[in-house]
């Protein structure tokens, strides 16, 4: 299965994107930073979004405004329905951005956005892809995955805006399918408090729900680090990775790699 990271990041800053993962140039996880890729992916045409957080949903606003004159088929976007009323009440709205649900593509029938409502435990398939929600911790409703690729056989877990939990562990002990983990590791330790506020790892509580995994064979790619504590996180990393002997990796931004 392959990956592109088209952003890797919990905010903005500079150069660096937000959250936004491209599997095998068909889906999307989250749209944080997906116009980086130019009219390349214009017809893309699937989103799948973890929650509705701004660094998540950032870009779709970009992209179907950009993309509706030229698509072939509607951009859809799944999650659960709070997510999903949040964008339609609040951003395509017609007083923040038109609502491209209402908007046909050029010379087609079909509405140029279309909303698609998924519940825990529900398994959509998507070009090959078997998706499958669970439930993360974060401040409002986040869905965490398992991506199983039916032509690899293999899958990763991706925990969306997460702190401590189980869910995520006890999958990836049990599954065999499962390869890798994207883990929301946000601030450095001595942001511990701040972490459990805004539920998002700090890299201590990080090695902390390390010890739940009982599988050294799974590759860990830390994302989500809020970039004004990019150093401190990936310098506490290293460290971490040295002492648990995890396969640790830090994602970031224009990364391909396969699953
Ligand atoms: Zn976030
Ligand atoms: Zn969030």
């Amino acid at each position: 299965m392959k990956i592109e990271v088209l952003g890797a990041f919990g905010s903005k800053l500079k150069n660096l994107g937000m959250t936004s993962i491209l599997i095998n140039d068909k889906v999307s996880i989250d749209a944080g930073n997906i116009v980086r890729k130019g009219e390349k992916i214009f017809q893309l045409e699937h989103i799948v979004l973890t929650h509705q957080h701004l660094d998540h949903i950032a870009d779709i606003p970009y992209l179907i405004a950009e993309s509706f004159p030229v698509r072939k088929n509607p951009l859809k976007i799944y999650t659960h329905t709070k997510a999903l009323e949040s964008i339609s009440r609040h951003i395509l709205n017609t007083e923040i951005w038109p609502d491209f649900s209402s908007i046909k593509m050029i010379d087609r029938e079909d509405s140029s956005l279309r909303y698609e409502k998924i519940s825990l435990g529900q398994e959509i398939n998507i070009d090959g892809l078997k998706i499958t929600p669970f439930e993360s911790n974060h401040t409002v409703l986040t869905f965490g995955y398992k991506v199983y690729d039916q032509k690899s056989n293999c899958a990763f877990l991706i925990t969306g805006d997460t702190w401590k939990q189980d869910n995520v562990w006890e999958i990836a002990n049990s599954d065999p399918d499962v390869k890798a983990i994207f883990v929301d590791v946000s601030y450095p330790k001595r942001m511990r408090e701040l972490g459990k506020i805004s539920k998002h790892l700090s890299s201590d509580v990080f090695e902390e729900e390390l010890y739940k995994l009982k599988r050294k064979d799974l590759k860990i790619y830390v994302y989500h680090i809020k970039p004004a504590f990019r150093k401190e996180v990936i310098d506490e990393i290293s460290e971490i990775k040295k002492r648990t002997k995890f396969k640790i990796e830090i994602l970031k931004d224009g990364m391909t790699f396969e699953i």
